[in-house]
């Protein structure tokens, strides 16, 4: 019997504002403990909260872009609940009225375009950190992360698979970069991800009972926990036994979920409207602002890329795939106007470079100045292909300009004649069989000749003269 997986995911993303989202301490992150803090944020009676613009403004932008409808009037509310990171006993949300519902999403999975429906997206403020000591049964509690504000993007139940999972979140991830709102880090927290799975027989259309996976810290993780939850959820079904609704974590070190507790339900949290904060009304004026304000989206850049510059589809998407690849590129071309040039070399070498390295391109060795400057002696025959990867390590290592490099090393590309005559005169001499079968039919010498010719000058050969002259003096 083979079953449906049914995944729904909310994501939370941290925004990149200077202050919290009721409170004007800073959002720095790295201070010692307890010193981004004020009477509001730690919860002490009587304060009142004031929402921070910027927090608005941002969720406005991706409302906008995951095509969201913002609600001209929206509410915080207070979700209660005791842990000892949460000093006020509740957690400022928004719940019954979202600013932002009912969007979508559109990834591609395998070549096929998906639309995953968003819920909604609401402002929340984060909760405080608890530091569990090694050594002691004892727990600090450190309240700098207390009120710095969050968006939640919540997905409907439409993702069918681990992968999607996976691509539905990069692709999240990157509009949340190519906006500058969030740093969309999974490792550091700033983006986090709750994932609802359940499964269904193959063919049916009514949804199983769902559990819901926290501690999901890198994107591998995400698709790793699905695949566990699915088979262990198949293995229940097909035993005869009943899913159960609840929490479960993530343990990466042992590839496994373990319950946590069960499934809490939203009265448990006695949500009511925050009586400290006025109802929040965006007019069309204000929506109007954010969206002059928009970016380039990774979709439209993809599909410039495919209109202006004849990239394939899977190359477009590559180059798109974070915004500052994307920007690498374009500054690249600002230089060296030859789009699928550049883009080979980023694809291959470049990321080839920084995967080995475990480089981000934000940290690239190589500027787009650089490779665009070493493309442009490819492309005037200063040197040669084969030259131009030596240059390009080089580059990678020194951080030099690739004329530096070649001016250096002396990686001119020789194409004068009468220095390539004598080595090819030389190699002809040494390999006498070769010649004589050549001369005979064995066409396919050349490239043995070729080779030698370009060992003798150091790869410095212009390969085309080579080819020329070998082929007259061959006969
Ligand atoms: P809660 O707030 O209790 O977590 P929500 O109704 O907000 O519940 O749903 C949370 C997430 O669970 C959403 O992303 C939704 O798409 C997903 N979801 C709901 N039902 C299912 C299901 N049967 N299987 C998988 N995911 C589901
Ligand atoms: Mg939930
Ligand atoms: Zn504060």
């Amino acid at each position: 019997m083979e079953f449906t997986p049914v995944i729904g995911l909310e994501v939370h993303a941290q925004l990149k504002t200077r202050t919290k989202i009721f409170c004007g301490c800073s959002t720095a992150f790295g201070a010692p403990p307890n010193t981004h803090t004020c009477p509001v944020c730690l919860g002490m009676p009587g304060v009142l909260p004031v929402l921070n613009k910027k927090v608005v403004d941002y969720t406005i932008k991706m409302a906008l872009a995951t095509h969201c409808a913002v609600q001209p009037e929206s509410r915080f509310a207070r979700k209660n609940y005791f842990y000892p990171d949460l000093p006020k006993g509740y957690q400022i949300s928004q719940y019954e009225l979202p600013i932002a519902t009912n969007g979508y999403l559109d990834i591609e999975v395998e070549g096929r375009s998906l639309r995953i429906g968003i819920t909604r997206i609401h402002m929340e403020e984060d909760a405080g950190k608890l530091i569990h000591d090694p050594d002691r049964p004892i727990s600090r509690v450190d309240l700098n992360r207390t009120g710095t504000p969050l968006m939640e993007i919540v997905s409907e139940p439409d993702i069918r698979s681990p992968e999607a999972a996976g691509e539905y979140l990069r692709r999240l991830r990157a509009i949340l970069r190519y906006l500058d709102i969030s740093d969309g880090n999974m490792e550091e927290g700033s983006f986090r991800c709750d994932a609802n799975i359940s499964i269904m027989p193959e063919g049916s259309t009514v949804f199983g009972t769902r559990t819901e996976v926290k501690n999901l810290n890198s994107f591998k993780h995400v698709e790793k926990a699905l695949y566990y939850e699915i088979a262990r959820q198949k293995e229940i079904l097909l035993d005869g036994g009943q899913v159960a609704q609840e929490t479960r974590l993530w343990q990466p070190d042992k590839g496994q979920t373990v319950s946590m507790r069960g499934k809490e339900d939203a009265h448990d949290y006695r949500y009511f409207p925050d009586p400290d904060l006025l109802p929040l009304v965006v007019d069309d004026a204000w929506v109007d602002r954010m969206r002059a304000q928009m970016p380039e989206l990774p979709a439209q850049r993809q599909a410039r890329y495919i209109a202006d510059y004849g990239l394939s589809s899977a190359d477009a998407k590559v180059l798109t795939g974070s915004r500052e690849l994307s920007d690498y590129f374009e500054a690249c071309l600002t230089e060296f106007d030859q789009p699928k040039t550049v883009a080979n070399w980023i694809m291959g070498d470049l990321l080839g470079l920084l995967n080995a390295k475990g480089v981000e391109i934000e940290n690239t060795p190589v500027s787009p100045e650089n490779l665009a400057g070493l493309l442009k002696l490819l492309d005037a025959d200063v040197i040669s292909g084969k030259i131009a990867k030596t240059v390009f390590e080089a580059m990678a290592a020194t951080g030099q300009p690739a004329k530096t490099i070649v001016a250096e090393k002396g990686l001119v590309q020789v194409s004068d004649t009468s220095a390539i005559d004598p080595v090819v005169d030389a190699v002809i001499a040494g390999h006498p069989n070769e010649a004589d079968r050549y001369r005979g039919g064995q066409k396919k010498l050349m490239g043995f000749f070729v080779g030698q010719v370009m060992k003798q000058t150091r790869g410095k050969a212009n390969p085309k003269v080579v080819n020329e002259i070998l082929r007259k003096k061959l006969g």
